[in-house]
């Protein structure tokens, strides 16, 4: 591969959006493609939503940066609000995800540091797991594929099955800081974990004294039909990374944790240039504006058992190609026979169906969370189209 101006670190593929309007991007060429990855689960509110456009317009006019050495308005503000509709006391705004876990997985070592355990410093991690691109969040994973070339890691992690409580509660001990899962994964495929495994996570952390990590980079902010999905396993974490869904767009995360989890976080213990700056805030609150509406959330899950009825109705016309449907609210898999990366090609180069490929033959389907019944007939059309003319050995 040349080298170009933009590092070539993706694969390059036809698609060169230009615009958005609401479920839809627009190509070069007029093209349009309904978007049902809403750029990695992050456009919840689709493209161009008025609310979210506007409050960021207007604060940009207003105050576009200042930094974090003076008072944030906006940031308190955005947190209070967080706080009040969470298991948290306290947040910490980031850019981006990796950096949101980095806050969290430094949360949950300053926490035993100030209780006197400095030698509890190891997370538990689980495989497959996806956490972000730095240094410390490919350190988090065992994945070849992240990590290779990348020598030194950082040590204090230890990596054992998904969803497996029996490895998990095997491999703590004295050094062990707690856990970090994603109670859905999302690169690995979208799979939930059990109600069990997280339940027992919980216990566990409760009986031993430790931190229980949660990521929700990516199933966070409404995706899974509440506004976090560990409320569906009847749980609270002491710690969680958020980003991708809560600025709808605009780059931001946050890592929320409660006050005892949190004990260790004082003056001089981290920062950030931009985190919490006063355009994000401003971009986090209209997202929250929306999603906590009355009815949203509600409309969340009805879209989901829609869209989830519907993909179940058509897998078994192409039973060649489809395994099976799996996931929460609108966080969905399908699971193929083989290889879902020419799949989801195929479906974007000959359908305009934008989708993700995900580990383990997933094609992931995030739609943004706004979408309507005529979006689930839409997608349903041009996967059946795109299923009906695959070639899989022409296409791979
Ligand atoms: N955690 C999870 C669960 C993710 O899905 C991602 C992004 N795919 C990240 C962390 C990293 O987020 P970012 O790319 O914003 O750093």
């Amino acid at each position: 591969m040349p080298i170009t101006p933009l590092m070539p670190v993706y694969p390059r593929c036809g698609v060169r959006p230009v615009r958005g309007e609401g479920v839809y991007l627009i190509g070069e060429k007029g093209e349009r493609y309904l978007d049902f990855a809403s750029g990695i689960a992050v456009n919840l509110l689709g493209h161009g939503h008025p609310h979210l456009t506007k409050a960021i317009q207007d604060q940009a006019a207003t105050l576009m940066h200042v930094s974090n050495l003076y008072g944030s308005p906006q940031g308190e503000a955005l947190a209070q609000r967080l706080v009040d509709n969470t298991f948290a006391d306290t947040v910490f705004f980031t850019n981006s995800g990796a950096e949101a876990v980095e806050c969290a997985i430094k949360t949950a070592r300053r926490f035993h540091y100030a209780n006197g355990d400095t030698h509890k410093t190891t997370l538990i991690t689980f495989k497959n797991a996806f956490h972000g691109r730095t240094i410390g969040t490919i350190s988090a994973t065992d994945q070849e594929k992240l990590r290779s070339g990348f020598d030194p890691l950082l040590p204090g992690f230890k990596v054992v099955e998904f969803d497996n409580l029996e490895a998990a509660e095997a491999a703590v001990d004295d050094t062990t800081a707690g856990f970090l899962v994603e109670p859905i994964q999302g690169e690995g495929g979208i799979r939930p974990a059990s109600q069990a495994f997280m339940k027992g996570l919980r216990r566990i952390c409760d009986e031993k004294g430790l931190m229980l990590v949660l990521d929700e980079v990516q199933c966070g902010v409404g995706r899974t039909g509440t506004l976090f999905a560990h409320e569906q396993y009847g749980i609270t974490p002491d710690i969680m990374a958020v980003a991708k869904g809560i600025g709808g767009g605009f780059p931001m995360g946050a890592c929320l944790a409660t006050e005892n989890a949190a004990k260790g976080m004082v003056i001089g213990t981290h920062g950030s240039t931009y985190g919490g700056n006063p355009l994000a805030m401003a971009a986090g609150q209209a997202v929250l504006d929306v999603v906590l509406e009355p009815g949203f959330l509600e409309h969340v899950r009805a879209m989901g058992d829609r869209l989830r009825q519907a993909l179940e109705q058509m897998i078994p016309n192409y039973d060649d190609l489809f395994d099976s449907v799996r996931g929460m609210g609108l966080m969905l898999g399908i699971k193929l026979k083989s290889d879902s990366r020419a799949f989801v090609a195929h479906l974007r180069d000959h359908h305009g169906l934008l989708t993700v490929a995900a580990g383990d033959n997933v094609v992931r389907i995030l739609p943004p969370l706004t979408i309507d019944e005529k979006d689930i007939a839409e997608c349903i059309e041009r996967l059946s189209a795109g299923a009906r003319d695959y070639a899989p050995a022409k296409a791979a």
